[in-house]
């Protein structure tokens, strides 16, 4: 069976690229070793759009990247401008 290069997401949200068999629906996170679910690729979802193939796939993907932005915003708030300040010691 051909190696094709499919997209993992993990619980935390890490986008892992890894080069699997077509059957491989699951690796481990390259960042945090954790569990890693396959999530469609942006090429074939362009080309077919939703077909239903691999739907809590593609939810989960959404769920990961609307909560990715979330995160990344939540921690710009807390730290705020003031924290990134490399001369203040
Ligand atoms: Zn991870």
């Amino acid at each position: 069976m051909a190696l094709r290069m499919f997209e993992f997401v993990c619980d935390n949200g890490h986008i892992t690229e890894r080069l699997v068999k077509d059957d491989v629906r699951e690796v481990s996170c390259s960042v945090c070793e954790g569990l890693a679910s396959r999530i469609m690729s942006a090429v074939r979802c362009n080309l077919e759009g939703i077909t239903g193939d691999f739907p809590g796939a593609y939810r989960k993907w959404n769920n990961v990247h609307r909560e990715a932005s979330r995160v990344a915003n939540k921690r710009r708030n807390e730290h705020g401008p003031s924290s990134i300040d490399p001369t203040g010691v």
